[in-house]
């Protein structure tokens, strides 16, 4: 039960109730368990406003170890540099066919992603992209990766420009703003050359542009497939040896909303492709908060202080933080 100045506050950020919110969010399901699968039932969680960590997710009914809580397509995703001739072009599927690929074209797994990605692709592949991949590789950049294809979403008018307002922001510093302002350069001036109007480009400013790496800062998920077959293991394997198992990145709004926990009780993982499964790691009860770790639960205590605090802009006040583990 949270107390009653959260509630308070939580009327009054979303005063049509928190089950709107986290309807809303829901682009998924939960496992079926039993009920008619024509009609899932709505997975059991709810979005709240907690005491300290701002939103929070919270279990309606007890969960089961192992339950599929609920899945989550992306807001946004991109393949890594490095990944961008091997997985799908739109849901970063792994081992995808190379028939009939040729540059420049890029990867889809499938008609139905090839379909999807035409709120963005059909205003991307007009422009030419070279100086904006050559600036980010060359600095190791992926996330202005995902501010291009954002910007092409709301370019072709699939989404609005405000669209990833509702995440929590990093805090950016004078220096990292001003080196954003190359890579929006870049960006603007390829979109320019490839004949987009003017008037569709006057949200491409550098506090739409800051405002978007914010978010994105603190709020993607680094990619890594879990895979299914034998091939996949051995891929999996090959890539971890290079030290890039990450697929590509994506920005979700839902699991957004999970807090932080160095000993959690929930993970997100990924089998084939970038839809994300939040999984129960023990059981959970009702009313209690579902948190993910967001980083490398192994690592000891300084150092995942330090992390959180650097990354994530936090000081983790969690159980095992607390007993020095
Ligand atoms: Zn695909
Ligand atoms: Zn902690």
């Amino acid at each position: 039960m949270l107390p009653l100045l959260s509630r308070r506050l939580a009327q009054r950020f979303f005063p049509h109730s928190n089950r709107l919110l986290t309807t809303y969010f829901f682009s998924t399901t939960s496992d079926h368990r039993g009920s008619n699968p024509s009609r899932p039932s709505p997975p059991p969680i709810q979005v709240l406003l907690t005491e300290s960590a701002g939103r929070g997710v919270f279990a309606t009914r007890s969960i089961e170890p192992g339950e599929l809580i609920h899945t989550a397509k992306p807001f946004v995703s991109h393949p890594s540099i490095s990944s961008i001739d091997k997985v799908c072009y739109f849901c970063l599927k792994n081992s995808v066919r190379r028939l009939g690929f040729q540059a420049p074209e890029v990867l889809f797994c499938s008609e139905e992603c090839r379909e999807q990605a035409k709120g963005f692709y059909e205003v991307e592949k007009e422009a030419d992209w070279s100086a904006f991949v050559a600036h980010c590789r060359n600095r190791g950049l992926k996330y202005p990766f995902l501010a291009k294809r954002l910007a092409c979403m709301v370019i072709s008018g699939v989404t609005s420009e405000d669209s990833l307002d509702i995440l929590q922001p990093a805090r950016l510093s004078a220096e990292m703003i001003s080196q954003m302002e190359e890579e929006l350069c870049l960006l603007r001036g390829a979109l320019e050359d490839s004949g987009v109007k003017d008037e569709q480009l006057t949200f491409l400013n550098i506090e739409w542009y800051a405002g978007v790496l914010a978010r994105i800062r603190i709020n993607a998920f680094r990619i890594e497939l879990a895979g299914t077959s034998y091939d996949d293991l051995l891929a999996l394997a090959a890539a971890s040896v290079e030290s890039e198992a990450a697929v590509g990145n994506a920005v979700y709004l839902l699991p957004s909303f999970y807090n932080h926990d160095c000993d959690p009780n929930t993970h997100i993982v990924w089998v084939e492709n970038v839809e994300a499964r939040l999984k129960a790691l023990r059981e959970i009860e009702a009313g209690e908060e579902l948190r993910i770790c967001y980083i490398d639960a192994s690592m000891d205590r300084d150092a995942r202080q330090n992390l959180l605090s650097n990354g994530f802009g936090f000081e983790c006040n969690c159980p095992r933080c607390m007993s020095n583990d």
